[in-house]
């Protein structure tokens, strides 16, 4: 069985205003350890999916199983990297991890540790006692892969997570998070409209079509792009 298994989703959105399906009959499965991207124009129902994964939208139909059980069931062990940092602004990089920790009740001193000698391999020794506001937007994203990594999620969700940075600084991330991901051996699911992006850093890529509610082709990288 794979490890994720996303079956025969639809998903309409009803308004005052509008009636509107943004996916229609999506199956696929994602293995353990694997890197996929949702890769599609905006409006394609990328966002829709990755929420339907994450159980924050429950699906019009269809079923996901993470690891054989109903992720609504599994809320907790899902991580999340989106295009805005969500560090607390008031609250200094280190009070930041430690706080995902004290939420997702895996605060000890054994996690804290790894998480603090996780955020100076990872380039930010020595800004732990600075807040956000002082950081650079790539130190605030490797900030924010720190706090959510800490957590020991099974599945990764990366929303868009380099779309505000420039070009060199979202170069030296994506490079950054896709060796951090191999290394712990993660699951993640990379939702980007960058082409470049999505073969940089995937195993498969599952190309949304412009249509949308079609999942319309689904690569796998050769090796020797990989
Ligand atoms: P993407 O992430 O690929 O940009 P979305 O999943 O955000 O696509 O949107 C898919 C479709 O669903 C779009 O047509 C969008 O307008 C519509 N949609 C998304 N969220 C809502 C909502 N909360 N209410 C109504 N329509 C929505
Ligand atoms: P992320 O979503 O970036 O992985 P965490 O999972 O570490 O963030 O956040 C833990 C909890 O704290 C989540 O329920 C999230 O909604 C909440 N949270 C994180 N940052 C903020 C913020 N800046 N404002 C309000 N709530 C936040």
């Amino acid at each position: 069985m794979s490890f994720l298994q996303v079956q025969d989703i639809h998903h309409t959105y009803f308004t005052k205003a509008s009636v509107t399906t943004a996916l229609s009959d999506i199956s696929l499965t994602v293995e353990e350890g694997e890197f996929v991207s949702f890769l599609g124009p905006s409006g394609c129902g990328k966002t829709t999916l990755l929420s339907i994964i994450s159980s924050l939208l429950k699906p019009t139909q269809g079923t996901v199983l993470l690891e054989n059980k109903p992720v609504s069931t599994s809320k907790n062990e899902i991580g999340y990297m989106l295009q805005q940092d969500y560090l607390f602004p008031w609250k200094t990089i280190e009070e930041n991890i430690l706080l995902g920790l004290k939420l997702s009740k895996r605060l000890n001193e054994k996690t804290k540790l790894a998480a603090l000698s996780f955020l100076s391999q990872i380039g930010l020794k020595g800004v732990e006692k600075q807040l956000p506001k002082q950081l650079s937007g790539g130190m605030r994203q490797r900030a924010a892969l720190v706090r959510t990594l800490a957590t020991e999620p099974k599945l990764l969700m990366l929303d868009e997570p380099f779309s505000a940075l420039d070009y060199q600084t979202k170069l030296k991330l994506e490079d950054l998070v896709s060796r951090t991901l191999d290394e712990f051996g993660k699951t993640a699911i990379l939702v980007t409209h960058d082409i470049g992006e999505a073969i940089a850093m995937s195993d498969r890529i599952f190309l949304f079509s412009s249509k949308p509610g079609k999942v319309h082709k689904i690569f796998e990288m050769p090796e020797e792009l990989k």
